[in-house]
């Protein structure tokens, strides 16, 4: 029984017949405000169904109203049970009722659409860099992965770097991908100068690297496309230069300030497209011409002046960031 099919009941004339296939007949109140003179022979009949949906169906003047779990209350389900007598008060109540538990369905719907992420391995023989005790014979291959973080201002305890020995990837930084503590893709950077590829990913549809880190002590996310330059600033990164649906709401789930932070090539203009219609500022900071992304600003500049940066050019206008953009991007 659903709130609209007991107020239905509650206010249809009292005088009702059973029908054996379920129909409850009585006097349509309704024929007489279409037009029809008033129903005396019981021509009014209701139908209740099992889901608490109800129609109502005149066969004198052929008004018909209905409700179902799930849709709206109707304007001709309201006229029906202002015909009937019901009061305005209660009526309203009824389909502010329906209307939150229409909403209530609709945030449930949105929860089942959010992605789920498989936990996966790391590369075979995967260890932490940070577990590498002081003073341990190191490999060479773990020597230049060591060099290339110094190089890049990466440190020990941005996160869990790992390293592999491993034929494949003894030349790569690996970058776990957690989600909700749990490791679930990876990347691995080569340090080798123009070795190919320069990444080698493991990662599920929907993934947004870095949501982990985004607490509730944090006003805004910074969003940017590689995983590196989202760990300089403790940030998200996309993992490319898109924006899938299923990426969107686990950012928008965040319910913070979301900062785009585009790199400075053709794809990252596409990028400030798509940020602009999912309503999120995009930050483009007056960085020199030839740093093209957050990586190249924290050699340059540090990696507290590059977020600070960032905040301070956040823009939620679009006409303000196309403005910007055309500066940026040339
Ligand atoms: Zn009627």
């Amino acid at each position: 029984m659903s709130v609209v099919n007991e107020t239905v009941l509650t206010y249809l004339p009292s005088k009702r017949k059973q029908t054996p296939s379920g129909w409850l007949s009585f006097n349509a109140p309704c024929c007489h405000h279409n037009g029809h003179s008033a129903d005396t022979r019981g021509r009014g009949g209701l139908i209740s169904n099992p889901d608490g949906g109800v129609s109502y169906h005149c066969f004198n003047c052929g008004f018909k109203a209905s409700w179902q779990p799930g849709r709206n209350f109707s304007h001709k389900l309201r006229k029906l049970l202002q015909w009937t007598g019901a009061p305005d008060d209660i009526i309203n109540k009824v389909a502010l009722e329906v209307m939150r538990e229409n909403e209530g369905v609709e945030a449930k719907t949105l929860i089942a659409q959010l992605p789920t992420f498989n936990t996966v391995p790391l590369p075979d023989d995967a260890i932490p860099i940070a577990s590498v005790v002081d003073g341990t014979e190191i490999s060479e291959h773990l020597y230049k992965i060591l060099e290339y973080m110094a190089s890049r201002n990466l440190n020990l305890d941005d996160t869990d770097y790992y390293w592999s020995p491993s034929l494949g990837y003894r030349d790569r930084l690996i970058i776990p991908f957690y989600y909700e503590g749990r490791v679930v893709g990876w990347t691995g950077r080569s340090v080798v100068p123009d070795k190919k590829p320069k990444y080698l990913t493991e990662v599920q549809p929907g993934y947004v690297y870095g949501l982990d880190e985004q607490g509730y002590n944090k006003v805004f996310a910074i969003v940017c496309e590689g995983q590196l330059d989202a760990i300089h600033v403790e940030g998200c990164a996309l993992g490319g230069s898109e924006i899938s649906d299923q990426q969107s709401m686990l950012l928008n789930r965040l319910q913070k300030q979301i900062i785009v932070v585009p790199d400075r090539d053709k794809a990252g203009s596409k990028l400030v497209e798509r940020a602009i219609e999912l309503g999120w500022s995009v930050s483009m900071p007056d960085w020199a011409d030839d740093i093209t992304d957050i990586g190249d600003s924290v050699q340059r500049y540090g990696r507290l002046y590059t977020l600070h940066s960032i905040a301070t050019a956040a823009n939620d206008s679009p006409l303000k960031i196309r403005l910007r953009a055309k500066k940026w991007f040339t």
